[in-house]
């Protein structure tokens, strides 16, 4: 398994004053629109969860809106939907300087943030199932550690973890918010208007406003530094992918919360339990590239279904 570090004591965290965005504070704006779920879907719901022994839960970018984290895809309010912009490419990061530097500064302004974000009662329900033993496992393919905020111990982050930062070089990690006081103190005059934060953390920002932010290198090797994340274009390491098999083949039904799994790296897992013939049903608002596989589709918000879910 990944080695956590700890995030920054987190103080109770205030809604920032946006001063010239279009898009206004407020968590629910980055949640689809969406009507309430029907009783009997979440009496359906009910069941499925209760006839799990050992549950095995993935859950996506759905969960972190409900605490303010935009997503990529969802229609009318996923950033694909508002912007023209895209996440980072994998190879253009390892490739080009000028791009780190322009990742980094708006991964460095977006971050006080970012790493504000609290979660939602949809990581605090999942973490409540680990802790009556109902959940076995749960993959997520969010960066944002809300879960292990939450607490969840039976956890891999499928995608890594924007809270910390791994050398290219010699492959040490470290964490986030300790690159943070490293930017500080490179950059004292840098001055630069948080926008729109995506889903890993960046912000917009003029590529002028970035010419002369200064990134620094490992401090063992030289070598390039990057979040420990998995950029677009990159592939998941082979033996977290097979531990989280390892985690698949020992439950006995799957749950999906809050994704489209559109991204294989996900979706793979959804194919491995219909091969296995284990139950699956799936917590999304709107469609999902496993709706064929599933016996039962629920449409509605994560945290708002998830609550009254009883992990009996
Ligand atoms: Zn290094």
């Amino acid at each position: 398994m990944k080695m956590r570090l700890p995030w920054r004591v987190l103080t109770p965290h205030t809604p920032p004053v946006r001063t010239a965005s279009s898009v206004p504070a407020g968590a629910l704006n980055f949640v689809p629109a969406c009507s309430s779920t029907d009783a009997h879907s979440v009496e359906l719901l009910q069941d499925f969860v209760s006839r799990a022994c050992r549950l095995f839960v993935i859950t996506g970018a759905g969960l972190s809106t409900e605490s303010g984290i935009p997503d990529y895809r969802s229609e009318g309010v996923g950033l694909y939907a508002r912007t023209d912009r895209r996440p980072m490419q994998h190879a253009e990061f390892v490739r080009s300087a000028k791009s780190r530097q322009r990742y980094w500064a708006r991964n460095f302004v977006g971050w006080p943030q970012f790493s504000s974000h609290q979660p939602n009662c949809a990581h605090r329900a999942l973490q409540r199932w680990e802790e009556s033993g109902k959940l076995h496992w749960l993959v997520t393919q969010n960066v944002d550690a809300l879960h292990s905020k939450a607490g969840q111990r039976r956890l891999t982050e499928l995608h890594g973890c924007a809270h910390r930062v791994m050398c290219l070089g010699c492959g040490v990690i470290t964490a986030r918010e300790e690159l943070q006081t490293k930017f500080i103190a490179l950059n004292p005059d840098w001055r630069a208007q948080a926008g729109v934060v995506a889903p890993d953390g960046d912000v917009f920002l003029e590529d002028k406003q970035v010419l002369h932010f200064r990134v620094p290198s490992c401090e063992h090797c030289g070598g390039i530094l990057k979040p420990e994340v998995t950029f677009f274009g990159d592939t998941v390491n082979k033996s977290t992918v097979q531990f989280v098999h390892d985690r698949l083949a020992e439950s006995d039904t799957v749950l999906v919360v809050g994704s489209s799994l559109q991204v294989y790296s996900g979706y793979r897992f959804l194919l491995a339990a219909s091969d296995k013939k284990i139950p699956i049903a799936i917590l999304n608002i709107g469609p999902t590239r496993a709706d064929h596989l599933t016996g039962l589709k629920v449409s509605g918000r994560c945290g708002e279904v998830l609550s009254v879910i009883q992990p009996l």
